[in-house]
């Protein structure tokens, strides 16, 4: 970094950058848990008629967007709120509920978005371990709150390991919560779950005045490029996520695009494109197990594969042949599902290697 006489407060400066899945044309991409599949039918018009309208703001309110939801999941539209992805959504919540002194609970590891959030807020983020089994460790979990916990963010499926959060073990984790701190499920691939034992966060949502459930458009939607997530909270919740978001974040296409997606003739299509991907993650874990190798498959569109100091060289093994997937050094390596021919590209790669 060029030195700057500029001041930058020094959570910004220690924050360790987002590293985005690995790019390039001509490959095969398995970084980023997108969704191989085009919008569903009728998405794009909606989003290409939105942009007749781009020399003006969009709703500031997303309105019909919201009302939308609302319908879909049965809930108050006030305790909806919209945000450009899940992402934004997230560092409002830190934002809104952490500064310096507070403390924020987080399973680690998991999503590496948690701890740049809590670190720009300024708060201290206190990851705790995965067990063997790869699952959220709710006791310890609980252990860790102390009176500075401001918030425990819960990721179910688990990224990048898939695992699930039990319905049981959720309902005994929340009742041993302060209700001053908030919890927020995390569901990004709640769409892809068929474990009928897991969490399911609208319920979680709906028994507890504590907890924020938060989905997005970005994965099973394939909606990735147009950033629209949403929150379903409490109303002061909701509302502190409406306070603070950058004023007309979700553009009009995103809008125009997340609405049309949740069209109820849409539905059949929707979980037909998921029971693919779902089919597609269980072919290629069994191909990896028959291979020898050991992977978590997990609930979401991606597999684990805890490898430990040979994550890097697997995952640089696999670009040299084209195919690229996510690692975490020292730690494993994701791969996301796509479609069958490039599954295949991976299999061949991971099952040579
Ligand atoms: C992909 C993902 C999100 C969604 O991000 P968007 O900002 O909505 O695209 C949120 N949480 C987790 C754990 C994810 O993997």
């Amino acid at each position: 970094m060029t030195a700057t006489a500029i001041h930058l407060r020094p959570a910004v400066t220690a924050v360790p950058r987002y590293r985005p899945g690995a790019s390039g044309a001509a490959l095969v991409k398995l970084s980023s848990n997108e969704n191989p599949f085009p919008p569903l039918p009728g998405v794009m018009e909606a989003a290409v008629e939105a942009s007749g309208a781009l020399n003006r703001y969009p709703d500031h309110g997303a309105t019909a967007l919201v009302e939308a939801l609302a319908a879909r999941y049965g809930v108050p539209s006030g305790h909806v709120a919209v945000g450009t992805g899940s992402v934004a959504l997230l560092h409002q919540i830190v934002m809104c509920t952490s500064g310096p002194g507070d403390e924020v609970v987080h399973a680690w590891r998991s999503f590496e978005a948690y701890p740049i959030a809590v670190g720009l807020a300024g708060a201290t983020a206190v990851p705790v371990p995965l067990t063997v089994s790869e699952h959220h460790d709710l006791e310890r979990m609980a252990a860790a709150v102390t009176a500075r916990t401001r918030l425990i963010m819960l990721c179910s499926p688990n990224n990048p390991t898939g695992v699930t959060i039990g319905r049981a073990e959720l309902a005994a984790f929340l009742d041993g919560v302060r209700p001053d701190v908030l919890v927020v499920l995390d569901e990004a691939y709640a769409e892809f779950v068929r474990d009928p034992d897991a969490a399911d966060g609208l319920r979680a949502y709906r028994e507890h005045p504590n907890v924020c459930v938060l989905r997005t458009f970005s994965k099973a939607y394939g909606l990735a490029g147009l950033r629209v997530g949403y929150a379903i909270a409490p109303e002061p919740v909701a509302d502190a996520l409406r306070a603070s978001a950058v004023p007309f974040g979700v553009t009009a296409m995103a809008q125009e695009a997340a609405r049309a997606s949740l069209a109820p003739g849409l539905r059949a299509v929707l979980a037909e494109r998921v029971d693919a991907l779902v089919a597609e993650r269980h072919r290629v874990a069994a191909a990896l197990r028959e291979a020898g190798r050991n992977p978590v498959e997990g609930e979401a569109n991606f597999i684990w594969l805890r490898l430990g100091a040979g994550a890097e060289s697997f995952a640089e093994c696999c670009a040299r042949h084209g195919v690229l997937v996510r690692a975490y050094p020292g730690d494993g390596v994701r791969v996301s599902v796509g479609l069958p021919t490039e599954n295949d590209r991976f299999l061949a790669v991971a099952c040579g290697a």
